[in-house]
């Protein structure tokens, strides 16, 4: 069994907008609709479970769920921040072998990129989609001067969806949740722990829609 968390328990502040960033419409569709889409119409996924903020759960049933006709498995309340919500999302989770968790303002991520990230994970218990960074990139020091620059080619950018066998990714995000440590994602949580997590290559398109200008692209890429 395979189960994928589809995050969209954010408001998406950085998008500047009024209505939260996965209600946004490319070529007048929610952009949650393109992400739930690819992830029911995958052959490898069994189960779905969607992660709300809870005062939009009726918002999102009328205007994307039902209103386009898909189907999930079940929808489970977010929290205060990313992390939480994945906590939430992995109680409701008891049946599965491995676990995708991806983020639903990402709905580009091609077919192969869910199934090669099935495939390490099943391999190496963790792995995750990532590209080179297009510029330099820097560490800044608190006067906002240049501390060092990593050699670009040992960089990479991750994406989700983030891949993992079920049991690692349940006990490392129960850990980190009892020691109170703050992660962006979920490859950090299992990493807290030394487990190993396999990078594989992903895709340029596989874009977060996070501020204004992404969905000029976003438009295209549809
Ligand atoms: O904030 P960031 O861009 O990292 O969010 C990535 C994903 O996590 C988004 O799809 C967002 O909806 C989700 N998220 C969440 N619960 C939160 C904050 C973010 O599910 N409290």
């Amino acid at each position: 069994m395979v189960s994928a968390i589809i995050l969209a328990g954010g408001k998406g502040k950085r998008m500047g907008s009024k209505v939260s960033k996965q209600y946004i419409q490319l070529k007048g569709k929610p952009i949650l609709y393109y992400t739930l889409t690819k992830f029911i119409n995958s052959h490898y996924i069994d189960k779905i479970i969607l992660v709300l903020p809870k005062d939009e759960i009726e918002y999102c049933k009328e205007n994307v769920l039902d209103k386009y006709s898909l189907k999930i498995d079940k929808i489970v309340e977010g929290g205060k921040e990313r992390q939480d919500s994945v906590y939430n999302a992995l109680k409701e989770v008891d049946d599965s072998e491995i676990i995708l968790i991806h983020d639903g303002a990402r709905p580009f991520t091609k077919n192969s990129i869910i199934e090669d990230g099935i495939k390490y994970a099943r391999r190496y218990g963790a792995a995750a989609p990532g590209v080179t960074p297009k510029d330099t990139i820097k560490i800044i020091d608190e006067n906002g001067f240049s501390k060092f620059t990593p050699v670009r080619n040992t960089l990479v950018a991750i994406q989700t969806p983030q891949v993992f066998k079920a049991e690692i990714i349940k006990e490392c995000h129960k850990r980190i949740k009892e020691e109170g440590i703050s992660v962006t994602d979920d490859t950090m949580v299992v990493e807290r722990y030394n487990n190993k997590v396999y990078l594989y290559e992903g895709d340029y398109e596989n874009i977060k829609v996070t501020t204004p200008e992404d969905l000029i692209l976003a438009e295209k890429l549809i």
